[in-house]
């Protein structure tokens, strides 16, 4: 029976690249993929970028309402895999839906996301909590943290400082400049307390 894969990591761990290679693998043995994001991030519009180099256009570019199940069973279900980037936006009633691709129509759904978001909220994302609750299959991609230590957590930098507060989703107001790093739990700690 196919399955629902929950790859998560930090910011920068790698995972569109992880996600642009197993799409690569099928379609070098011929077999057809389909790959999503939400529209939600919208910072490289509708293509798949990764700080390494590798691209690639999406198949969807999906909103909070669309309904992913009926889309593949509509135009993709030919397909051997479907892959979603950024999966910690989507709803949980579309990580359902992948769910659903994999029990009607057979086909396994690897889905790529962060964990946490960057306030370290419970619930944060209602896309990861649902698939950390219902995936198949789970698997963390690890990167690490400026101290060399593992990094879990995802903190926010707005002009060089940490912030832990805020809204979820940041407009670029050209004013300050926002950055996003992977590190650990005792370096989020010491940039809370403001000693780093
Ligand atoms: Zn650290």
């Amino acid at each position: 029976m196919a399955k629902l894969y929950f790859r998560y990591g930090a910011m920068g761990c790698g995972k569109t690249m992880q996600l642009l290679q197993v799409a690569f693998n099928y379609e070098e043995r011929g077999h057809k993929v389909c790959v999503m994001k939400p529209a939600t991030d919208t910072k490289n519009g509708t293509k798949l970028l990764t700080r390494i180099g590798p691209e690639r256009e999406t198949d969807f570019c999906f909103e909070k309402d669309s309904d992913l199940f009926n889309f593949v069973k509509e135009n993709f279900s030919d397909a051997h895999c479907v892959l979603v980037d950024e999966a910690q936006f989507l709803t949980q009633e579309q990580v359902d839906q992948l769910m659903m691709i994999t029990i009607k129509l057979d086909i396994p759904v690897m889905a790529y996301g962060l964990r946490l978001n960057f306030k370290r909220e419970a619930g944060g994302f209602d896309g990861a909590t649902r698939l950390l609750q219902i995936a198949h299959d789970i698997e963390e991609i690890k990167t690490i943290c400026e101290c060399g230590k593992k990094a879990t957590y995802n903190a926010r930098f707005v002009n060089g400082k940490m912030v832990a507060d805020g809204p979820d989703i940041l407009i670029d107001d050209g004013k300050s400049e926002i950055t996003y790093k992977a590190i650990c739990p005792a370096c989020y700690q010491k940039h809370l307390e403001g000693r780093k």
